[in-house]
Order: C-alpha cells, then sequence, then structure tokens
C-alpha cells in the first residue's frame, strides 16, 4: 500500500516537472531547432506553418509545422549558459524527437571560408583546461593546457564507453547523414563534417586558432553547440549541430550576419529531407 502511494507521489512529481511550464500538445514529438540570435531563426520561424510563440522564463520558442510535421524553433540567446537552460527548457516543454542546433561560427580550419557549412560530427568545450605551472614572470603560455571537460560530464561511465577520445560530444550518425546528402545542392560553400569548438569567448588571433585546429582538430567555434549536445545526450535525444562559417580570422573575413539566413535556408532543406523520414 505504501509503495503504490510513493508511486503515484512519484508520478504526480513527473507531471509537474519545475521546468515545464506550457501547454504544448502534439500526436507526433515535435524538431526542436536552435539559433542564438534573430539572423540566426527568423527565416525558420517565419516558414513555419501557424506558428504559435511561448516565452519560457527569458527564452523565445515558436512552435508550427513545417511539411505538416511539428517543429519548434528556440532563440536560445547566446553564450553556453542561455543554450543549456535553452534546451532543458525546450526538451521539458516539447519533448523532441531530436534537436538540432545551428547558426553561425568561426573558421578554424584554414580550408574553410565564410559560406562554408560544418555539419558537427564532434563537438567539444574550448574552455575546460587546465594550464601547466608557470612562475611570475615566466610569462604566459596558451598551448600548455590539459583538457578537463571529461571530468564535468556526470553520467561519466556512458560517456567514456562511446568516446576513446575524451572530451568529444558526437552528433547522431542518422542526421548527419540526411544533412550530408544535401551537400551537392548548397551552392553558397562546402559543406564538411567536423569538429565544432564551443566557449564563451571568440578567438581573433591566428596563432591560437592555429594551435586549437591542430591539437583539437576544430574547423570551427562558436558558443552554443557543445552546450545543447551534452544536454541531449543527458535526455539520450539525437542531436546535429549544423554551423556555417560567418568570418574566420584565418583569411580576414570578417563577421557577415546575413550568413545566419544562408544556414536557415540550409536547415529548412534539412528538416524537409528529415521528415520525409519519420512522418
Ligand atoms: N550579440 C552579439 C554577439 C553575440 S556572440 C553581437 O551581435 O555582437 C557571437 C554569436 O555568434 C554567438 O552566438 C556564437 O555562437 C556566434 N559566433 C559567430 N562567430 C563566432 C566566433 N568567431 N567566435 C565565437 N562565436 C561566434
Amino acid at each position: 500500500m505504501k509503495r503504490k502511494f510513493l508511486l503515484v507521489f512519484v508520478c504526480l512529481l513527473c507531471s509537474c516537472s519545475a521546468f515545464a511550464n506550457v501547454e504544448y500538445k502534439s500526436d507526433v514529438p515535435p524538431i526542436l531547432v536552435q539559433g542564438a540570435m534573430i539572423v540566426e531563426t527568423d527565416f525558420l520561424i517565419s516558414s513555419l506553418e501557424s506558428p504559435v510563440s511561448y516565452k519560457i522564463r527569458e527564452w523565445d520558442f515558436t512552435a508550427g509545422k513545417i511539411d505538416g510535421y511539428p517543429v519548434v524553433i528556440s532563440k536560445t540567446e547566446s553564450g553556453v549558459i542561455n543554450a543549456t537552460a535553452a534546451t532543458i527548457l525546450g526538451i521539458e516543454n516539447f519533448k523532441p524527437v531530436a534537436v538540432i542546433n545551428q547558426g553561425t561560427a568561426g573558421g578554424h580550419d584554414p580550408k574553410l571560408h565564410t559560406g562554408d557549412i560544418v555539419l558537427s560530427e564532434k563537438t567539444f568545450s574550448g574552455s575546460s583546461w587546465r594550464s601547466g605551472y608557470k612562475a611570475e614572470g615566466e610569462g604566459v603560455d596558451y598551448k600548455n593546457i590539459e583538457m578537463l571537460s571529461k571530468d564535468f560530464y556526470y553520467d561519466g561511465e556512458k560517456r567514456e564507453r562511446e568516446n576513446e577520445d575524451g572530451i568529444y560530444l558526437y552528433s547522431d550518425k542518422n542526421l548527419i547523414a540526411i544533412a550530408e546528402s544535401l551537400k551537392d545542392s548548397y551552392t553558397e560553400g562546402k559543406v564538411i563534417k567536423g569538429v565544432i569548438l564551443t566557449a564563451d569567448s571568440w578567438e581573433s588571433q591566428v596563432d591560437r586558432i592555429l594551435f586549437l585546429h591542430e591539437k583539437f582538430g576544430s574547423s570551427c567555434e562558436e558558443m552554443e553547440n557543445y552546450a545543447a549536445a551534452s544536454i541531449c545526450q543527458d535526455y539520450d535525444i539525437p542531436f546535429l549541430g549544423i554551423r556555417i562559417l560567418s568570418n574566420t580570422a584565418l583569411h580576414q573575413e570578417n563577421f557577415k550576419p546575413e550568413t545566419g539566413l544562408t544556414c536557415q535556408k540550409f536547415v529548412l532543406e534539412f528538416l524537409r529531407e528529415y521528415i520525409k523520414t519519420i512522418k
């Protein structure tokens, strides 16, 4: 009897989760698509059939349909903390079938230029490191670092099984394959599978960018992808990062906000392909 009571209590607790605030109903789980800024979300929002807007705390979500299938566009705002919060709120409130984190990035691979798209085969935290000791007056050596992010992941057992190389999180292979199938029809640049570095910082120093590229294989940097990937791994939700180069210090190409629109157009084509497979 006592156990039955406990079970009902736990079920009640789960159904009124502290994170779930909105009444969203859908027969099939939606696809959650994230972008940090207006230039990364406006076109996708305007592409939704019958859009409904939700504000959860400070974060904006717009639910609608694409080709008749439910899609939620989430404006996460910039940075790791915002992306983490928006991902948890998005998952708890909309129970998505997959999460796509997309938007602009800065180049780390000398082969890439503005307009090229990186599919996040792997992503890692570029700010989780410990530097080797140096005494006062001995200067600063940014290359003398040991990565720490594998220690941050609380579900360590699972993560180690999946990642021999420790610091990286992986996108869903099926989602990558769908996005890759569009590469020949993309006319604004290359589409490659690569590595996304996430940190709340913007690197403009070429030697440091090249060091990160050579040591960790980073194709580009931005501020949200790893955070969203990490929460999706916790929730066991398929994840894909899609990032367009909007700038690259390696070639002195400055930030071009209109690349945000180009990326959204690619993501819309991706969604149409993905929806065909799950409808
Ligand atoms: N809102 C501010 C800047 C936002 S921070 C502004 O308008 O000036 C930069 C945003 O663009 C982040 O969301 C990040 O994901 C992306 N981004 C694009 N290029 C970047 C780069 N080279 N380094 C880091 N983030 C970059």
